[in-house]
């Protein structure tokens, strides 16, 4: 049996180091829980520029697109900075982003209890959160026509941006959305600016229609997105699912990740359309970048990758309690007091480096057989 077939792209900087403790993860999925994992590795961003001239080179494509699930490290590093734009390392993961059609954003923030006095809000607001923003990644104002900058009849400029979406880019992330609320505490809150933008009443008429048609067993509430930034503050956990567009889904789940604190435990996922297997295209990334501050250090925290591969085994994989068994492992390291150095407030500690918190995750997935 070939197994689940992963494309791992550790890219730049600390991408290749926190990729190899997933991969550590992997093989003990692989030889302790008996499920068969095959890797094909490849490279991506500033690593494919150097031995390709691009950043995402066709050959990678056509793997990503003959994968189960891409699992990526990072892409950038400042050594690329002066690039022309269309090769720049980041090019590499917009461009895989759109030729898999990659259309729904998923970021959860959860506070894990061993790191809620991180969050720069109380502990009572955060500890125990555990909220998915869904965001719409591949259309609205950030790729809607017409775009540009030019002259204006008054002898400056106008810069213009279109936000556009159709019934089908609606209704297509709102299933994204109703399908996890289904694996969730079923509830769905879709958020646009319905008072003041035409886009904003197609959105909530058409998320309406699929859960009136669809889902009418999740409960479906509509709030405009200013206010539900505000609540997202105020009383986050009276979220769970949240669906919402492009441009406030940028912000809004920027806002919902410093809930739980570091940057360095954020995962992510990035879903197609289920293909024939009923997997949807995916690709699983930390929310953070290449970190060029702390490469080659031993500094860089795994988890948000590791978390992201957690995602995998529930959302490509239908793996859910190997997915619970994973996360209860990463939340049982920092329960213990294992820490890299970006989760460490009080100065006299010792940090642990990236493989040695990869060990203490590693040891947490053999006590719990
Ligand atoms: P960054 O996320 O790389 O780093 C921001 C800060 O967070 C740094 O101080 C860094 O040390 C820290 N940090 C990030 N990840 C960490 C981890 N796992 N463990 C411990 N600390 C961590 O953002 P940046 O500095 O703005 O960008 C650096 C490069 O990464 C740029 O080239 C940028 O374009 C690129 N980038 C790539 C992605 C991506 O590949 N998805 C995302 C964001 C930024």
């Amino acid at each position: 049996m070939a197994g689940y077939r992963l494309l791992m792209l550790p890219g730049d900087g600390i991408g290749p180091e926190v990729m190899a403790e997933v991969a550590r993860v992997i093989g003990w999925f692989r030889e302790s829980r008996g499920i068969e994992f095959t890797i094909t590795e490849d490279l991506i961003g500033g690593a494919a520029y150097d031995a390709h001239g691009t950043p995402l080179h066709d050959d990678t494509l056509q793997r990503a697109r003959e994968a189960d699930a891409i699992l990526l490290g990072a892409a950038g590093a400042p050594a690329y900075d002066k690039l022309d734009f269309s090769v720049k390392p980041e090019r590499g993961l917009l461009k895989l982003r759109k030729e898999l059609d990659l259309y729904a954003n998923l970021r959860p923030a959860i506070c894990f209890d061993a790191l809620a006095d991180f969050s720069s809000l109380k502990r009572e607001v955060v500890a125990g959160l555990d909220v998915m923003i869904v965001r719409e990644l591949t259309s609205g104002v950030y790729f809607g026509e017409p775009r540009g900058i030019s002259p204006d009849n008054e002898g400056g400029r106008v810069g213009v941006n279109t936000q556009r979406y159709t019934t089908h880019e609606i209704r297509r992330v709102a299933r994204t959305a109703f399908e996890l609320a289904r694996r969730r505490s079923g509830r769905v809150c879709s958020m646009e600016k319905a008072n003041v933008m035409e886009s904003g009443v197609l959105w909530r008429e058409e998320v309406q229609w699929v859960g009136d048609n669809e889902y009418p067993d999740i409960e479906l509430s509509h709030m405009y997105a200013d206010a539900g930034a505000m609540q997202l503050v105020r009383w986050p956990r009276q979220f769970d699912v949240i669906v919402t567009d492009n441009l406030f889904g940028d912000i809004l789940s920027d806002a919902a990740a410093m809930l739980s604190g570091s940057l360095g435990m954020l995962p992510s996922a990035s879903l197609g359309a289920p293909g024939e297997k009923g997997r949807p295209n995916a690709l699983y990334e930390p929310v953070h970048g290449s970190a060029p501050d702390i490469t080659g250090q031993g500094k860089a925290n795994p988890c948000a990758s590791i978390l992201s591969f957690a995602m995998a085994l529930r959302y490509s994989f239908d793996l859910g309690e190997e997915a619970d068994r994973l996360e209860a492992a990463v939340e049982n390291t920092l329960a213990d007091g294992v820490r890299t150095p970006d989760l460490l407030q009080t100065e006299g500690v010792q940090p642990a480096t990236t493989a040695e918190m990869g060990d203490a995750i590693l040891a947490h997935l053999q006590q719990s057989l």
